[in-house]
């Protein structure tokens, strides 16, 4: 072989070894913009991110407001621009508020008395959403037993609810609402609830729009009392007094994206919590941790220098609380990006990670199943949930058709707070929630960067991949701290 056949092969070998060599390290930066580890290297950088240096407690003190967040309150506002400047200052762009109208409410004063020689105090009474004020002096009428509230129990009524307060227990078949309607159109001045045993008085919602006739939750307690001397042939007098407002308010969803990289840039991950709480207490367990939560996932993928191949967006809704509608707005709003979601993962309550249910195809649930096995070091269920229902801001995108994934968890003895005046700080078990947020940030790296999954929407009656018997259904409700 002469000199120059030999350096013509020796430059082509070397050629050929240069070559692949950058195209070696060329895909990934083409791919994703910048080298990027190796994607379990980055899971592990992201769970390393959030157990060593969470800012999640800082960040659900200050979000933990005397008073709650109330949509369309000063103390919301505060918190809607607490998470906006957070996101900037981690580094999440695009960040905005978006307005959206709805009714307001807020009870700042509420007094039930048995009326008697002396007055008893029924300790701890709410005001239910939309009960107007009441006339100083409050509005005293004799109470009528009607049971557990259901249809049949007005059924038996003959004209005697007429100007007296339906005594009613909480849960059972019906919601609250449903046993304000019947009570209404029997002509009753007012609707007692008795709260469930071993719970605080939980607020919720009675009339749809505001109306005069009072809506009140009572202690198990006082219930039992005033039902007892009803059940003896007693009668039994209650004046109730209210103070509260109502106004046509402007609640803001808030809103920031670690944008993605590439062709797949415009699809997206929507990373979802309610921001809103009631009144009561600070709404740290409903829904403040689930606020944190997100908010900590969004800085850990910020902070360990993640480039997604999907755009990531982060919500807080207001308004959940009262009708979902924040989320409804938000959906009513973004008609015309719900194709190009691969997935809306919502926040709820969220304690030590166990539980993910999601509305989603079976490839999906497989996927997530691929997931779960992965999380080896956490306790995760084996079965995937369906996610259904209307308890969370989930709700308006699965029922447009767009894939909703939930993770659910422990919340420890704090938990049963939720709704009631001890909603506070303290009932959040931390080392627990940052669990949420390191297993949540993973979850999110994953569906952002893989392609094998597609955006779509699937159809909300789609048949399950993994339906919940019975039992697993109420182990979830349990997960989720809903009864
Ligand atoms: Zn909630």
């Amino acid at each position: 072989m002469d000199a120059q056949l030999r350096h013509i092969l020796w430059t082509n070998d070397h050629l050929r070894l240069f070559c692949s060599l950058l195209l070696w390290f060329t895909i990934p930066y083409v791919s994703t913009g910048c080298f990027s580890p190796h994607p379990t290297h980055l899971d592990r950088l992201i769970i390393g991110e959030v157990m060593q240096n969470s800012e999640l407690t800082q960040n659900l003190r200050a979000l933990c407001l005397p008073g709650g967040r109330l949509s369309g309150t000063d103390n919301a506002f505060i918190a809607e621009r607490y998470v906006l400047d957070k996101a900037r200052e981690y580094g999440l762009r695009n960040g905005h508020l978006e307005a959206f109208a709805m009714p307001c409410w807020r009870a700042t004063y509420t007094r039930v008395v048995r009326l008697a020689d002396q007055e008893i105090p029924c300790e701890g009474a709410l005001a239910l959403c939309n009960t107007m004020s009441t006339p100083p002096g409050g509005i005293s009428a004799p109470v009528l037993d009607v049971g557990d509230g259901n249809q049949e129990d007005f059924d038996l009524l003959n004209g005697e609810l007429k100007g007296r307060f339906a005594l009613v227990r909480d849960g059972g078949r019906n919601r609250r609402s449903e046993k304000m309607d019947r009570a209404l159109e029997h002509g009753a001045a007012g609707l007692v609830v008795i709260s469930v045993a071993d719970r605080a008085p939980v607020i919720g919602t009675a009339h749809h729009t505001p109306r005069p006739e009072p809506a009140v939750i009572i202690s198990h307690e006082d219930g039992q009392t005033i039902a007892q001397a009803l059940a003896a042939g007693e009668t039994v007098q209650l004046n109730i007094q209210i103070s509260s407002e109502s106004w046509d308010g402007e609640p803001h969803n808030a809103i920031a994206e670690i944008p993605g990289h590439g062709p797949h840039r415009d699809e997206m991950i929507l990373v979802c919590a309610h921001l809103d709480s009631w009144h009561l207490a600070e709404g740290a367990i409903d829904n403040g941790n689930g606020s944190a939560v997100i908010l900590e996932c969004a800085r850990a993928l910020r902070a360990v220098d993640w480039r997604p191949r999907r755009t990531v967006r982060f919500i807080w809704f207001m308004a959940e609380e009262q009708d979902l509608r924040g989320s409804r707005a938000y959906v009513a709003a973004h008609q015309d990006e719900l194709d190009r979601i691969v997935a809306m993962i919502n926040i709820d309550m969220p304690g030590s990670p166990r539980a993910l249910w999601t509305s989603g195809s079976p490839q999906f649930v497989e996927r997530l199943q691929q997931f779960r096995r992965g999380m080896a070091g956490y306790v995760l269920n084996e079965e995937i949930g369906r996610l259904s229902g209307t308890w969370s801001d989930h709700a308006p995108f699965v029922e447009a058709g767009v894939c909703g994934v939930t993770l659910g968890g422990e919340l420890g003895p704090g938990g049963r707070s939720y709704h009631t005046a001890n909603d506070k700080f303290e009932c959040v078990d931390q080392r627990a929630t940052i669990e949420s947020a390191a297993v949540l940030a993973v979850l999110v790296r994953q569906l952002a960067d893989d392609l094998s999954l597609k955006p779509g929407r699937c159809l909300p009656d789609e048949p399950p991949a993994s339906a919940l018997t019975p039992a697993s259904a109420t182990q979830s409700a349990r997960l989720a701290g809903r009864h």
